[in-house]
């Protein structure tokens, strides 16, 4: 086993993203971190961080860069993120939190990016179906909009250097770990 795994991963809302990060981040001894499951858990705990990005969560729109920049260049300068690595899920969205982070990791960057990919109704009718408080049809459709407009250029600027890796995420649970873990498990050489 590799000393550090460092990788990050896109995907659609709704692609299975969350719970196969965690698989690999589990497989590999490293930590997930979702910037959405820590913006929702400040949301709980009523931080000031959560105060701020509640307004946004509700309406499906996208936390500030600069707060997002700050909040995982914190969480990577954490004792275990610096030894063992990370399953990065959820940042980078925008391309100025791509250029952030590319210098932020600069010394040592990414093994590879996963782009999970799931089109785009097989995702909107998987969301519709978990219920869950942020998923009305709007924050939906306006999320996915975001998506399109926001994130996949990031997945050119991946692509172009190199580190792209798509992986086919319709299937069961089982079928796209085994298809994410062997391509992380590839790219770590
Ligand atoms: P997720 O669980 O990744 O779908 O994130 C839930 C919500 O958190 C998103 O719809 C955004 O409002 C916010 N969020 C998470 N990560 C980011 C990010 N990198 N930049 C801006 N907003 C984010």
């Amino acid at each position: 086993m590799p000393h550090s795994v460092r990788v990050i991963v896109f995907g659609r809302q709704g692609a299975g993203k969350g719970t196969q990060c965690a698989r690999v981040a589990a497989h590999f001894g490293v930590p997930h971190v979702s910037t959405g499951e820590i913006l929702r858990d400040a949301i709980a705990r009523d931080t000031a961080l959560g105060r701020a990005a509640r307004v946004v969560l509700d309406g499906g729109g996208l936390v500030e860069d600069s707060l997002m920049i700050s909040l995982v260049q914190g969480r990577l300068g954490e004792q275990d993120a610096r030894t063992r690595g990370y399953v990065l899920d959820g940042f980078p969205r925008t391309l100025v939190q791509a250029a952030a982070f590319d210098e932020m990791t600069a010394a040592r960057p990414a093994h590879c990016a996963v782009d999970l990919e799931v089109p785009r109704e097989v995702v909107v009718a998987r969301l519709l179906a978990r219920r869950r408080e942020d998923d009305t049809p709007e924050a939906i459709n306006h999320r996915l909009d975001l998506y399109e407009a926001q994130t996949s250029p990031l997945i050119e600027h991946y692509r172009s250097r190199s580190s792209l890796r798509v992986v086919d995420g319709v299937g069961t649970q089982d079928e796209v770990f085994e298809r994410f873990r062997a391509t992380v498990a590839a790219c770590l050489g």
